[in-house]
């Protein structure tokens, strides 16, 4: 049996940093990754056969916690028919009426296999249905890792300090415009000066990639109305809010809030695949149709809509619809943003916590951050000493401030407690 220092020793050596994705390699938090043999429920075990209670759920996907036998049933019998097929399936019909039929701001919607994928082609699409050059994305957010959107990013880049990657050429950022979260006057300024340039502006709007922010309402309020005043087109990135923080996904809390509200276009990813490689983008038909084949804006992939991704991710939406199970998952997960407020309160720690749905952040310090710059200002030495006391205990959170945490349904009130448990164990130590 190897150790975890072991596989990571071993796959430095193939594998740049030991990682197929920067966030997992432990940089942010140091200390070596955990290398995860298996998975089951709310629980994940490494190689040293340590068991955790799983507050990643892959980044999002795993809703249903792992290994759902619905989800299981659906993905062996989609094996057996055929891994990929090239051709179009009767399952990528089905996903996309069930996608459709849960969020209405969407009457066409296009599958692919990662969100990067799916942000990408939103903004070209954007671009190509507006003749416009220009995008507006927020400090903070993370669209994936297309080049144009590697300014400033999150999740990753923020660990390693660069504000752009290396590898991307000025002249393919310069038609992208960073503005701060939440900040009404910057955007008001960029339409003032380049409104009718301006192609989209593209939001997370309940960020995860800066730990957990939402868009404040008046923030998205105005950038509806200044897209709509200078024929600008804003694009939802609900890739990793989609069918998470609600079943109408984020679009819905806020067209609550703002009666009439719409995205024009949406960005999904992570749930709706169910844990496959699967993501998709939609909007309404008339700017849908300028996507090939009826369009001029080329978009195309060799495993889109892939049977074995659908059919994993149409069982995970058709458990995620029953009947109270966004109330029972929402209890859940505030039982654990409030426990850990209530926790650190007790121990006289600093610290916030907000949640939504199924997805929870918390920062130290006292006041929830509105921008990314707040974020990255809270207690990162705190935040670190607290991530490896709760691995330690068996509970594994994400690796680093500035990312959001995921419970699902497979968590159970025991779980949580016993989080909390080894929270205020770790808490009274800080
Ligand atoms: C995860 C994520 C992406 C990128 O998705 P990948 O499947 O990792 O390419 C894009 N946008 C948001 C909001 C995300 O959370």
């Amino acid at each position: 049996m190897s150790t975890n220092q072991q596989l990571f020793d071993r796959a430095k050596i193939s594998i740049p940093g030991g990682v197929n994705s920067p966030v997992r390699a432990f940089r942010a938090v140091g200390g070596t990754p955990r290398f995860i043999t298996r998975a089951q429920g709310a629980y994940m075990w490494d190689a040293e056969g340590t068991r955790y209670i799983d507050y990643i759920g892959s980044w999002g996907p795993m809703i249903l916690g792992h290994g759902h036998p619905a989800v299981l049933d659906a993905v062996r019998k989609a094996i057996e028919e055929g891994f990929s097929f090239g051709a179009p399936t009767e399952r990528e019909i089905e996903l996309a009426e069930e996608i459709l039929s849960l969020v209405p701001s969407c009457e066409q919607i296009r599958l692919v296999s990662s969100g990067t994928e799916a942000g990408m082609s939103a903004i070209r699409l954007a671009r190509g249905a507006t003749g416009r050059s220009k995008i507006i994305k927020f400090e903070g957010c993370y669209h994936g890792h297309a080049d144009a959107l590697l300014v400033k990013a999150g999740s990753g880049l923020a660990t390693f300090g660069h504000p752009t990657s290396a590898g991307v050429p000025a002249e393919v950022v310069q038609h992208t415009l960073v503005l701060e979260y939440n900040n009404v006057e910057q955007i008001e300024e960029a339409f003032r000066t380049q409104g009718s340039e301006i192609a989209c502006v593209m939001i997370e709007p309940i960020a995860g990639n800066m730990n957990f922010v939402r868009s404040s309402v008046p923030f998205v309020k105005r950038i509806r109305e200044l897209c709509d005043q200078h024929g600008a087109l804003f694009v939802f990135d609900e890739v990793m809010s989609g069918f998470r923080v609600a079943l109408g996904s984020a679009q819905s809390l806020y067209a609550e809030l703002i009666p009439g509200f719409r995205p024009d276009l949406s960005v999904f990813g992570k749930v709706i695949g169910g844990g496959m490689p699967l993501a998709a983008f939609g909007g309404p038909r008339r700017i849908m149709e300028q996507l090939a084949p009826l369009g001029p804006v080329y978009q195309a992939g060799t495993l889109s809509g892939n049977p074995v991704a659908t059919a994993c991710g149409l069982a995970t939406l058709r458990e995620i619809k029953k009947p109270g199970f966004f109330e029972a998952l929402s209890a859940r997960t505030a039982q654990l943003a409030h426990g850990l407020q209530a926790a650190a309160q007790a121990a006289g720690v600093p610290l916030v916590s907000e949640c939504q749905g199924g997805m929870f952040g918390f920062f130290f310090a006292s006041e929830l951050p509105q921008n990314y710059n707040v974020v990255m200002a809270t207690d990162k030495e705190r935040f670190n000493r607290f991530f490896h006391g709760m691995l330690d205990r068996g509970v594994y959170l994400a690796p680093a401030l500035y990312e959001a945490g995921f419970v699902s349904a497979a968590h159970t009130a025991e779980d949580i407690d016993a989080t909390l448990a080894a929270a205020r164990d770790v808490l009274a130590q800080l």
